[in-house]
Parts: structure tokens; C-alpha cells; sequence
């Protein structure tokens, strides 16, 4: 089976629900486009501070032209109004600029994108990873060789172990045995006990995410320092985002880094993160895709932050983009496909943590193996 097939039943295979944006002139256009939503199963119900779930709708977008399929995926993130219908529809509305586009004229193509559909940065990232995948084909180079950048040097990437019960958080740290460093989720009254849960079967370094769940500065200070004696290296969105001279505050204080996630979306808000963060946690789902997390980077770079690598809960295509950046970066936390028990794709490779990366071109995506 070669890559186009597989891609042709990965379509049919895994989308539910499944719209394809069928356009009745697509066949004279030099690009065709479709896209859908693919439901993503998850293999642990996943809570954090702000939801509770057992599947996440993606969305994807696939060009076809000169004998390749690219494809490129985001995942909407409900807590900035976005949803995988939403994305659907603002792919829609660029339709025939990608469709009739120089997908190597990537540059101003993108620019065009990002002026015609606001907001929607997933579908944005969509599109984004679909180019670029694309565009590392026809010039036959995995994309971090395109970026110009060393695989060996990708960083270890963190297992996520969502909020549970004490009980199913024993399980998933025993689980995630293979990875050196582990990223649990806090944020509520319980994290003195999900982090006994997890002390309880490892004495790896842990980083947390609290995901905005501290509701005022004093008691973040008083947690990041329980946490600093219990072999946290770092903690990512102690605060509510809008809380900035708070986080002025902690930031002055913490005994432990401090990642902005929530906080900081785009890359205009590198400037002001400096300020209030130690490092900032880049998705591309929250950017619009793998270029302007490559732009975020220098950025964050130039502003003397520490930088980490995110994702959303995502198949291998989303990942994959992400991967080929990581090579810039400090931390990664890229385990979104490991979360998920459908992933039809393959591109990347975790050993014991380590993010290792295809020398295929574009994305580097294979059909996984049954
Ligand atoms: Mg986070």
C-alpha cells in the first residue's frame, strides 16, 4: 500500500462525524483540497482544571497535486470560542485560495489565510501543517532539515497525566514507566494528594500544569513551594491569564520556572510574557501553525525565555509539525498522540521519552501499522 492510498483509507476510516467540503470546480484547480473532522478516542478519560472528555474532534485538511498528499491538522480549543465545525467553516471560506494557490509561495499564501479568517487558529494550523507537508515533499526533505535544524538535538518530551483519582493516577504513572519526566496536571484542592498518587510509585522529576486552577497569587506561592520540596522542575499556568500583575508577583517569588500556556496565544504576546514568565509553552493549535510557532520561538528567544513545545490532544499529524520545530527547544511536551487509541497515522517515534524524528519528507507520515 503506498502513502496516497493509505491516506485515502485513513479519510474513510477514522472520520466521525465526516464532512468532506466537496466543491463542484475543485477537478480544474491545480490543488484539491478536502477536509474533515476526524474524532479522536481517547484511551483515558482526560480531565484537567477546565474539562472532562473521552474523545476530541479534530479537524484535517488534505491537498492532493503533482502525485502528493499533504495533509495538516489542528485541533480547536474550546476556551477560545473555537470548535471543529467553526474550523470547517473557515477552511471552507479560503476555499479556492488554496485551491488555485502556489503552495510553494507559502509565505504570502499564509499572510492571504490568516487576513481572511479570523480567529480559527486550528483551522489556521491546519492549513499551515497541509503546506508545509507539501512543500517538504516536492523539495524531498523532512521539514526540521528544511528548518535547518539538527534531529539529535530534539528534546525528551513529558508524559501528561491528567487529573484523577488517586487510584487511576497510580495506574497511569505506572504506565508511563518508559518516560523519564512526567507533566501532571493540577490546579485544584486535590493536588496535594494526585502528587502523594504520584510519589507513590516514581521519583522521577515531575513539571505541572495548573492550567489557570489557582485563584489568587498567595495560595499559587504557597503551592509552587509544597511542590518545589516534592521534585517539581517547573509549573505552567499557576494564575488565570488575565492576572498579570499577579503573575508579576509570583514570578518575582517562585521558587520554580513559570511557563505561560493560556497566557500566552500568538506572537504578539511574547513581549509582554517576558514580563510576567520565566518560558512560554508554544502550541501550534493556539498560533496558527507550524510557521508562526517557528517565528514565536526566535521571538521568545530574543526576549531571554525558556521555551516549550505543547499540543493539544492530537493524532500524529498535529504532532509530527510540532516535532520537526523541537529541536529549538528546551522542553516538549508532545505526547498528545499517545493519548489516543485510533491514531491511523505514524510519523514520529517516542524512546524512553526521547522525541526521534523520520527522515521522510514533509511530516514524514506513514500509515501506522495494526
Ligand atoms: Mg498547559
Amino acid at each position: 500500500m503506498n502513502r496516497r492510498q493509505a491516506l485515502g483509507i485513513l479519510a474513510g476510516a477514522v472520520a466521525m462525524p465526516k464532512t468532506v467540503l466537496a466543491s463542484p470546480g475543485a477537478a480544474a484547480a491545480p490543488n484539491v483540497l478536502s477536509a474533515q473532522v476526524v474524532r479522536l478516542a481517547l484511551r483515558h478519560t482526560w480531565t484537567t482544571v477546565m474539562s472532562t472528555s473521552s474523545f476530541r474532534d479534530v479537524v484535517q485538511v488534505r491537498i492532493v497535486r503533482d502525485g502528493i498528499t499533504a495533509i495538516g491538522e489542528g485541533a480547536p480549543i474550546p476556551r477560545y470560542h473555537e470548535s471543529a465545525v467553526s474550523a470547517l467553516r473557515a477552511i471552507e471560506s479560503v476555499r479556492t485560495l488554496l485551491e488555485r494557490a502556489d503552495l510553494q509561495q507559502f509565505v504570502p499564501l499564509l499572510a492571504e489565510v490568516g487576513k481572511r479568517i479570523p480567529g480559527e487558529w486550528a483551522a489556521k494550523a491546519a492549513i499551515a501543517g497541509a503546506v508545509a507537508d507539501f512543500v517538504g515533499q516536492k523539495l524531498g526533505l523532512p521539514l526540521y532539515r528544511y528548518f535547518g535544524l539538527d534531529p539529535s538535538a530534539a528534546p525528551l518530551t513529558t508524559m501528561s497525566i491528567g487529573i484523577d483519582t488517586p487510584e487511576m493516577t497510580r495506574q497511569k504513572v505506572s504506565e508511563a514507566a518508559d518516560f523519564p519526566v512526567l507533566k501532571v496536571k493540577v490546579g485544584l484542592d486535590s493536588d496535594e494528594a494526585t502528587i502523594a498518587a504520584v510519589r507513590a510509585v516514581t521519583k522521577k522529576p515531575l513539571r505541572v500544569d495548573a492550567n489557570e486552577g489557582w485563584k489568587n497569587k498567595e495560595v499559587a506561592l504557597r503551592k509552587l513551594h509544597w511542590l518545589a520540596g516534592q521534585g517539581v522542575e517547573l509549573c505552567e499556568q499557576p494564575l488565570p491569564a488575565e492576572q498579570v500583575t499577579e503573575a508579576k508577583w509570583l514570578r518575582a517569588r517562585s521558587p520554580m520556572p513559570i511557563f505561560a500556556d493560556e497566557a500566552c496565544l500568538r506572537l504578539a504576546d511574547i513581549p509582554r510574557i517576558a514580563e510576567t514568565c520565566h518560558g512560554v509553552n508554544i502550541k501550534l493549535d493556539k498560533c496558527g501553525g507550524i510557521f508562526e510557532a517557528h517565528k514565536m520561538i526566535a521571538t521568545a528567544r530574543a526576549h531571554g525565555l525558556k521555551v516549550m513545545l505543547g499540543c493539544m490532544i492530537s493524532s500524529s499529524v498535529s504532532i509530527a509539525a510540532a516535532a520537526h520545530l523541537s529541536p529549538l527547544v528546551d522542553y516538549a511536551d508532545l505526547d498528545g498522540f499517545l493519548l489516543i487509541g485510533n491514531d491511523s497515522m505514524q510519523s514520529i517515534t517516542v524512546e524512553r521519552g526521547k522525541i526521534c524524528l523520520p527522515s521522510r519528507p514533509g511530516l514524514g507520515l506513514v500509515p501506522r501499522a495494526a
